[in-house]
């Protein structure tokens, strides 16, 4: 086992297994676990298991556990009161486990439920709301915590079931952050972040330079002229600008010419009577 199995502290509350019929009206079985969580966000193992030794409530467990921790408190072989009902205390174990319920929370309660079905046989898993009414055992996910008893990974049905959306959008920022190994001569690592980017990046580039390409190609393509022979559309454009800057030209020049003619003329002084209304 990879926890510390603490023995040295036993609850005054259980049923010692001869007097289990006839107390809960059956005897001593042991044909299931019962999982718990002991309630309060940030209670400490210590303080949860002194109280299940010593309350008068009456209530016990016959496990504690925690990250690499476990305590048992009552012997399997006698009824801890955990389950609220006689065949919940006379017929399974009762594991309470950490509220938290870390990935580590769940390694240990795990080995300590492969360790139990070692000696008991292959026990099924009850929460404790199988047995009454409760919240317990909170966030405590069983398939998850046998799977992982047996070895196996959780399913993807498994996984999704637990999962809510903050969980589901959690993940997938996590595995765009992930680093993967890059091919070839690059070596080295890219998360898949980046990839995209660098993806993205290349491919605007990419798209950019064939639009270029392919304007330049159909600009450079020979049409035929209406006179003979051919003009690319690159020549015609240039043409065509030669041509208007021509046209300006000589808009120009007549303009300048006029000008000069009514200085030298005379026309000016008539133009402007007429245009001043005398
Ligand atoms: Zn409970």
């Amino acid at each position: 086992m990879t926890y510390t199995l603490e023995t040295q502290y036993t609850s005054k509350n259980f049923t010692p297994a001869a007097q289990v019929p006839a107390i809960f009206g059956m005897p001593r079985t042991i044909t299931g676990i019962t999982i718990h969580h002991w309630g309060g966000l940030g209670q400490l193992f210590e303080t949860v298991r002194q109280w299940l030794c010593t309350n008068n409530v009456p209530t016990s467990a016959h496990y504690i556990v925690q990250a690499g921790l476990v305590s048992c408190i009552v012997a399997p072989e006698n009824a801890a009161w955990h389950a609220g009902t006689a065949r919940g205390n006379a017929t399974t174990i009762g594991i309470e486990c950490r509220p938290e319920a870390t990935d580590e929370d769940y390694a240990t309660v795990a080995e300590l439920i492969r360790d139990l079905r070692a000696t008991y046989g292959d026990l099924p898993l009850f929460k404790h709301s199988d047995w009454i009414p409760t919240a317990c055992p909170g966030v405590w996910d069983l398939p998850r915590l046998d799977a992982l008893a047996r070895n196996q990974p959780p399913t993807e049905k498994d996984w999704f079931d637990m999962a809510n959306l903050d969980d589901l959008k959690q993940a997938i920022r996590e595995t765009d952050n992930e680093k993967f190994s890059r091919q070839g001569s690059v070596g080295g690592q890219m998360s898949k972040q980046d990839f995209f980017a660098w993806f993205d990046a290349t491919m605007a580039s990419a798209v950019r330079q064939a639009a270029s390409a392919a304007a330049q190609a159909v600009l450079n393509t020979p049409i035929p002229r209406i006179g003979g022979g051919t003009i690319t559309l690159a020549t015609m454009a240039a043409y065509s600008d030669a041509n208007r800057e021509a046209g300006q030209q000589v808009q120009t020049s007549l303009v300048e010419q006029a000008v000069k003619a009514a200085l030298t003329d005379g026309t000016v002084k008539v133009d402007v009577s007429v245009t001043g209304g005398k």
